[in-house]
């Protein structure tokens, strides 16, 4: 395994925390509300709406 695959998995197993909130994100359990969000893998956060990429990056709309 290289080291950019290692570096690509460890983002992907990582927490992922609302950028507004810090509300934590289900590692696993993510159901898209849309598809948009099906696309980019990201989250709306339960407690602020709050839209982020599968990186916990705020999504501006
Ligand atoms: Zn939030």
């Amino acid at each position: 395994m290289s080291d950019t695959e290692r570096s690509q998995m460890e983002i992907n197993l990582n927490k992922v925390f609302c950028p507004k909130c810090d509300e934590k994100m289900p590692a696993l359990l993510r159901i898209p509300k849309n598809i948009q969000q099906l696309m980019w893998g990201g989250w709306t956060c339960p407690k602020c709406d709050c839209k982020m990429d599968k990186f916990g990056k705020k999504i501006s709309e």
